[in-house]
């Protein structure tokens, strides 16, 4: 039985941090075993937010496919490619704006909502305004089944399959209409400032950190705000800290321990700051190394990005010459 294919793709604009380990990249992990997963680096739509500094584009595609392959991801048996080896989607992207009422981009709620927040970049380009658009030309163009998506995306999901149906009910019934793929919940991973982790916050453990560096971040840490002295008894569910250590800790027994101990006040911050900080070093050590393996081969990831664009352009090619073809653009008569 032929599988379904799956697609999902990342922005390159900053490194992967603990709350992409637990959460997106071990959903891929996943997929690459039970889909035909097409995974692509969508530096596109960097541009569409950071179109005014684009000098680490380059850089950060690359430390994503080392990242990617470090954590298991093996283009033997997924296709990784870079959105830009396969501008068919451009020209996909260019029928879709031809079909769709600027009414739908309007309303795709995290077009507001970024407009509204983020006040550190112009996000008043026309290339924001319809990166919907885009994203539903990297879905469609590979004739994708499913898109793992989490409950905040299903809204630009459907609007992909709205997108898709209008140009089906225009141009002929071709077009594959993607299914959301409720991916599994990962872990909420908390930052060092006890916020979510994310780049933006400057919060961030990434997983290509140094163990030096992840030591200073742990020790950096938040504990738990209420706990001032080390006689005061803390609470470990709210403490940024052990949510950590437990996802990395090898040993149940030491994390009920540091729990028993911190709400006794047995123990102190700075002690299981430590312990945590060598356990989470110890979790990536099998990554770093072969992350390091990985670097050192000259030209490896774009070795990944040649090879996995040329695999998915036999598809890209056949898309977007059929969609010629029933728009009435082609030389065929
Ligand atoms: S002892 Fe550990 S769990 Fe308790 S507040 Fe300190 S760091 Fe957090």
């Amino acid at each position: 039985m032929t599988r379904k294919r799956a697609l999902t793709g990342y922005r390159p604009t900053g490194k992967l941090h603990l709350g992409h380990w637990f959460g997106n990249l071990q959903n891929m992990l996943t997929m690459q075993n039970e889909y035909d997963a097409f995974y692509f680096i969508a530096d596109w739509h960097a541009l569409t937010s950071d179109w005014a500094d684009t000098t680490r584009v380059r850089e950060f595609t690359e430390e994503m496919v080392l990242d990617w392959c470090a954590a298991g991801l093996d283009p033997a048996r997924c296709t990784i490619y870079r959105q830009s080896d396969v501008p068919e989607v451009a020209e996909l992207a260019l029928y879709f704006s031809m079909v769709t009422p600027m009414s739908w981009l309007e309303r795709v709620p995290s077009y507001k909502e970024q407009r509204e927040q983020v006040t550190d970049k112009d996000l008043g380009n026309l290339g924001f305004f319809m990166y919907p658009l885009l994203q539903a030309a990297d879905i469609t163009i590979v004739l994708a089944d499913v898109v793992p998506v989490g409950e905040d995306q299903l809204p630009h999901l459907e609007l992909t399959r709205e997108i898709v149906r209008r140009f089906n009910n225009a141009y002929g019934e071709y077009l594959v209409e993607p299914a959301a793929l409720i991916a599994k919940q990962g872990a909420r991973v908390p930052g060092t400032d006890g916020r979510k982790m994310s780049k933006s916050y400057g919060n961030s453990i990434f997983i290509s950190d140094s163990p030096d560096e992840i030591t200073a971040k742990v020790r950096g840490m938040i504990t738990d705000p209420a706990r001032k002295l080390k006689t005061d008894p803390g609470d470990p569910d709210i403490c940024p800290l052990h949510q950590i250590h437990k996802l990395v800790s090898p040993d149940p027994a030491d994390i009920a321990e540091w729990d028993r101990c911190c709400r006794s006040a047995e123990c102190g911050c700075v002690a299981h700051k430590q312990k945590m900080a060598t356990d989470l070093v110890e979790y990536l050590a099998e990554f770093r190394a072969r992350r390091e393996e990985l670097a050192a081969r000259p030209g490896f990831a774009w070795e990944v990005l040649e090879a996995g664009a040329a695999k998915a352009r036999p598809v890209t090619s056949e898309v977007v010459e059929t969609c010629r073809r029933l728009v009435r653009i082609d030389n065929n008569g």
